[in-house]
């Protein structure tokens, strides 16, 4: 009887062993779990369209980096301000510029102009503009399709044509 108690003992321990075994080795192989890291994110669908929305907002960003459309029509943008903050802080406007226009001085030169919502009223250097806009305002503008090209598009807003500009791009 003795006998058989302890042979029943050293069988636990055997198999309580052999447990502690079988759980080192699940916890291995679930460790180096492989992740798929393939990206699922669909490429940006190409859409040329002359009516446009375009939103600026309270992080100095435009929600879109290129804008196609149509040679030989007109185009209607409108500018949507999504923030909430006032147009003197974080005013927006959507600037459409010649080709051979540096981006930079008339950025800089369009700081002068203030009172104008810092559009430089008379210069020869913009195709088209909307208006300077605060937070939860939107302005629509009309105009003629320069011809086919690429064109560069900026906020002239002081301190944010770097972070708001992209390209205006002119299709047959
Ligand atoms: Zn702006």
């Amino acid at each position: 009887m003795k006998k058989l108690l302890l042979s029943l003992a050293a069988g636990a321990l055997i198999i309580s062993c052999q447990n502690k075994e079988k759980e080192a080795e699940s916890t291995e192989q679930t460790a180096p779990a492989v992740e798929n890291v393939e990206s699922t994110e669909a490429p940006a669908e190409e859409t040329v369209s002359n009516t446009v929305t375009i939103e600026g907002n309270d992080q100095m960003k435009f929600n879109l980096s290129e804008i196609k459309v149509k040679a030989g029509e007109p185009v209607t943008l409108t500018l949507k301000h999504v923030g909430t903050q006032a147009k003197d802080v974080m005013g927006h406007n959507w600037i459409l510029l010649k080709n051979g226009t540096d981006i930079a001085t008339f950025a800089t030169d369009a700081m002068k102009f203030k009172d104008n919502g810092y559009i430089p009223e008379n210069a020869d250097q913009m195709i088209a503009h909307t208006e300077t806009i605060g937070g939860g305002e939107e302005t629509t503008i009309t105009f003629d399709a320069p011809e086919v090209g690429t064109y560069d598009f900026i906020c002239s807003f002081p301190g944010h044509y770097g972070s708001m500009q992209g390209k205006f791009i002119v299709v047959e």
